[in-house]
């Protein structure tokens, strides 16, 4: 399976919505776990790496246009 590609800025959409209904995430810092703060509430929570690759579903704008890596 693919890797899954995201960097900080980019907007992710996850598998589980958040209850506010919203289904748009920024990822506000990256590290060791991944900062994510919901579009909608602005609620934000930190999540493990492995755990964030595995509920983000797929990335929905990007920060870096055109970016091939
Ligand atoms: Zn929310």
């Amino acid at each position: 399976m693919e890797k899954k590609q995201f960097q900080l800025g980019d907007i992710v959409q996850m598998k589980k919505q958040h209850p506010c209904g919203f289904n748009e995430m920024e990822i506000i810092r990256m590290g060791m776990d991944i900062r994510i703060k919901c579009v909608g509430c602005q609620h934000s929570v930190l999540i493990p790496r492995a755990k964030f690759e595995k509920n983000m579903k797929k990335v929905l704008h990007s920060k870096v246009e055109g970016d091939s890596n």
